[in-house]
């Protein structure tokens, strides 16, 4: 969704009010996708605010399926996006004159509302996710999701301790 800036940029500067629909369908992050499942309505403001520069608010939410961290399972994970941006269209293709963010939003007159989204979604991206707080994972011998039924593999991985105890047993076999 593109939406035209140059009457906010002209004299005499219209302010922009709209409500829009996205397109995004899924968000590439550190070369997954990831797909989208719930848009909403992006509520976006843009004012004038001094010479080539633009004041934009913009307010959505939306739902992207991210896989749980140990088991896999998928994760509807929401995103509430509330922010503003001060931009300066002149250096939309180049440096950065220090108080502007880099507009990689901005081709030419136009405002591309997904990538504006995106860059939103790349910064509240969460370091982990995880279908529950206890989630059992995935055995890592058969493949069975734990939370779902236990497998018959004596697999201690799981669980650290057990894991110190075997390596000194297996310590002492050796010596
Ligand atoms: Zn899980
Ligand atoms: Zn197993």
């Amino acid at each position: 969704m593109l939406i035209d800036l140059s009457e906010v940029l002209s004299e005499p500067h219209k302010s922009i009010d709209e409500v829009v629909g996205t397109e995004m369908k899924e968000v590439k992050v550190n070369g997954s996708r990831f797909p989208v499942s719930r848009t909403q309505p992006v509520h976006i403001h843009v004012e004038y605010a001094g010479e080539k520069k633009l004041h934009i608010s913009c307010e959505t939410s939306l739902t992207v399926i991210i896989p749980c961290d140990r088991c896999l399972t998928d994760v509807p994970t929401d995103f509430t996006l509330s922010f503003e941006k001060q931009v300066n269209t002149a250096l939309a293709d180049g440096e950065d004159d220090g108080e502007s963010d880099e507009a990689n939003y901005i081709d030419g007159y136009h405002l591309d509302v997904e990538q504006l989204l995106y860059n939103e979604i790349l910064v509240g991206w969460p370091m982990k996710v995880l279908c529950s707080e206890d989630c059992k994972g995935i055995c890592s011998v058969c493949g069975q999701n734990l939370n779902e039924g236990s497998c018959d593999c004596e697999d201690t991985s799981l669980d650290p301790r057990m894991s110190v105890i075997r390596d000194l047993y297996k310590n002492f076999k050796e010596v």
